[in-house]
């Protein structure tokens, strides 16, 4: 990568098409950041950016440092393709919409017109490099949002955390299972931890409910899944994710209560408390022996130790 790529591109981050009726809008450049978080996190790994739940989500996290004004990332991710170095591409059938529009203001509008966006091929390579991608971050905060620069910082710091901890307990795998505690060392702040723990189980099970398959993601990154300790956390400290399962809002309580738990084979097993001569339960005594969804690599399957401390501890009879 040439110098000349790099001072090329922080010129052009500095002369944003940015409108600038009501003071700097903060939207393209925030845009620009939380592109650059997710390929940092691994998220955007080839030149083919979709509008992501994951996208969405980290943009919120820093238009929130930056205005208490309503959020609509439809707006940056439509209108960057002035700037030069980013192109959308149409879904199947749309191609004259696309090609006519001069705006789209609705993300679900934007959803269904554009399959993707991609970067100019010398920025995304640009942006594969850590010390490229920190100039580029540090010329947006400069530029646009001095006066808001710690607030920011504070939160980038704080992601990396976040996600630093999330690959750490993948990476754990490799350990033998403890039921008694994770060998990574935990983040002091409470929300850290917990979010980190919750990326990586997201990462694992895509947002999916490992009992029944149910999977919704908000636009602004909200999912009805939780990271699910199976040996409760306030009991084991233990955030090792094969000591967790996404599930569902529904399914974890009824796993926390000892209304299910899972095989040895990684079945469903209901409780005898409840009954099909009732219909009312129907729902969860259609699940018994049903298979559950499991990570890629067995690996990173709930560990076997932690299913049997909760039939025997947690499943009711
Ligand atoms: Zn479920």
């Amino acid at each position: 990568m040439s110098a000349d790529t790099l001072k090329k591109y922080v010129q052009k981050m500095k002369r944003l098409r940015v409108d600038r009726a009501h003071g700097v809008a903060p939207h393209k450049p925030l845009l620009l950041l939380a592109i650059i978080e997710l390929i940092e996190r691994g998220q955007i790994q080839e030149n083919k950016i979709p509008l992501s739940p994951d996208l969405a989500e980290t943009f919120i996290k820093y238009w929130s440092k930056v205005t208490s004004r309503k959020p609509n990332i439809a707006l940056p991710f439509f209108h960057l393709k002035s700037d030069g170095f980013w192109r959308l591409y149409p879904n199947p059938g749309y191609e004259k919409a696309l090609g006519v529009a001069d705006r789209i203001t609705a993300v679900s509008r934007l959803r269904e017109v554009v399959a993707y966006a991609s970067l100019e091929d010398d920025l995304f390579v640009l942006f594969t490099n850590a010390n490229n991608r920190e100039i580029i971050r540090q010329t947006l905060i400069y530029v646009y949002f001095l006066d808001l620069k710690e607030k920011i910082e504070g939160l980038i710091a704080e992601r990396q955390q976040i996600t630093e901890y999330g690959q750490l307990l993948i990476s754990e795998v490799e350990q033998p299972f403890s039921s008694q505690k994770s060998t990574v060392p935990m983040p002091k702040e409470e929300p850290i931890r917990s979010a980190g723990f919750r990326q990586a189980i997201m990462r694992l099970y895509d947002y999916t409910c490992a009992v029944c398959r149910l999977r919704i993601v908000t636009m602004d990154g909200e999912s009805a899944t939780d990271a699910a300790h199976i040996i409760p956390f306030r009991t084991s400290k233990n955030d090792d994710i094969r000591n967790g399962i996404s599930l569902c809002k529904l399914h974890h309580w009824v796993f926390d209560k000892g209304l299910i738990s899972l095989s040895k084979t990684y079945q469903v097993l209901v409780s005898p408390l409840m009954s099909d001569r009732r219909p009312t339960e129907w729902m969860l005594t259609e699940l018994q022996d049903k298979s559950i969804l499991l990570p890629e690599r067995n690996q990173l399957y709930p560990a076997q130790d932690a299913l049997a401390w909760h039939r025997q501890k947690v499943l009711r009879q």
